[in-house]
């Protein structure tokens, strides 16, 4: 049997034919690996919070709107998950629950409501979107997919993060659970832990205050969106079908 030399078009992903759900798809990282799906072929329906966000997503994908639907979701309320869920156009065969936010101060100072706002999103709202739309995959298909977006802080915590270290680490300990559980009923169920990204958020820094961050990575560099995108697409590939239940650091090795 002769071996085929590779092409470039086989060395992409390819997910002509597939969808994903995407929270928090409509700005930062969550946009990017919104777009790398729909550039590799893919379907997403975007779930995010933010109405001005989700008005920008729409003019910037328009060139791909056959492919994207678009929801106002908030992943901590049950019934706006049933909600967008009922919306959708298409059956799932890919979940990245990317959605999250930061309330940040040392533990003294933290408040009730910082700390329940984080675990709300970052944790509950995994449990909500998950649970929901697990109904919603595609029944034919053995390679349904979740991507869990945690924290390096998940795995090592963090000066000032309380709230975000339970709930990253709390998102760790679910994917594992629910590789468990699901990984006999077509999912694999993976998390990734982003180091220090760009994104608008450390634009808006100081060159210095990201000079300093980026020489505490080995690689000396903030990660970008696409390291994050590249790996979520690893993950939700056909390629990826014997990875299960583990986490994905993509962090420049910055805590080795
Ligand atoms: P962004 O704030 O840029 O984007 C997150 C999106 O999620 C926003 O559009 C936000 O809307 C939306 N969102 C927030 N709360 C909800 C909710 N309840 N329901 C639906 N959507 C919601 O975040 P990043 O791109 O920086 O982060 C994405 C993920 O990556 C998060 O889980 C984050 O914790 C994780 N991460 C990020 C790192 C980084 O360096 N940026 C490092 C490690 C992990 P709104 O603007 O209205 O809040």
């Amino acid at each position: 049997m002769s071996v085929t030399q590779p092409t470039t078009e086989n060395l992409k992903f390819n997910f002509k034919n597939k969808t994903a759900i995407v929270t928090g798809g409509a700005q930062g990282i969550g946009f990017q690996i919104t777009l790398s799906f729909l550039q590799s072929g893919g379907s997403v329906s975007i779930w995010d919070y933010s109405a001005d966000a989700l008005e920008n997503a729409k003019k910037e994908l328009s060139s791909f709107s056959n492919q994207v639907h678009f929801a106002q979701v908030d992943v901590t309320q049950k019934e706006s998950c049933e909600a967008a869920a009922a919306s959708l156009p298409w059956p799932v065969d890919i979940l990245v629950n990317n959605a999250g936010i930061t309330r940040d101060k040392s533990f003294g100072k933290m408040s009730f409501e910082d700390w329940n706002a984080v675990i709300n999103t970052n944790l509950t709202g995994l449990f909500n979107t998950t649970k929901i739309l697990s109904e919603k995959f595609n029944a034919t298909s053995k390679s349904k997919r979740i991507v869990n977006i945690s924290s390096v802080v998940g795995l090592y915590g963090n000066f000032g993060q309380t709230n975000y270290a339970a709930a990253k680490a709390g998102v760790i300990g679910m994917t594992k659970t629910l590789a468990k559980e699901l990984g006999r009923k077509g999912f694999t169920v993976n998390a990734i832990a982003p180091g220090f990204i760009s994104t608008a958020m450390t634009e808006k820094m100081p060159k210095e205050a990201l000079d300093q961050m980026a020489a505490k990575v080995p690689v000396a560099r903030l990660g970008s969106t696409e390291d994050i995108a590249n790996a979520v697409l690893f993950l939700s590939s056909e390629q990826a079908s014997y990875i299960n239940g583990t986490v994905l650091s993509v962090d420049g090795g910055v805590v080795i």
